[in-house]
């Protein structure tokens, strides 16, 4: 994925005006871990502690905050047999 450093733009994201560079809007889907992963469970007790902090603090802060690197991944089982998770380089 290519950052066009051209323009910023502004728009209203959980309530306040926030910038972010124009090509990477709404673009956290698709570099976000969590989207892929199997911990990931946005609702009930169960849920992610490190994907709930950090979206806290997205709404805290207005910010938004793709997880790009995680320790606790873990590929999602819809996945599976589509993507391949190299344990080491
Ligand atoms: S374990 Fe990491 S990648 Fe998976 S949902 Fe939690 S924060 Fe996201």
């Amino acid at each position: 994925m290519e950052i066009d450093k051209g323009r910023i733009v502004k728009y209203e994201h959980h309530g306040q005006d926030v910038y972010v560079w124009e090509n990477l809007k709404g673009a956290h889907r698709d570099v976000c871990l969590c989207y892929s992963c199997d911990v990931w469970k946005p609702e009930g007790e169960d849920k992610c502690p490190i994907a709930q902090a950090n979206y806290d603090n997205c709404v805290k802060f207005g910010t938004v905050q793709p997880v790009l690197e995680c320790p606790a991944f873990r590929l999602s089982e819809a996945l599976k047999g589509l993507v391949e998770v190299v344990e080491s380089e």
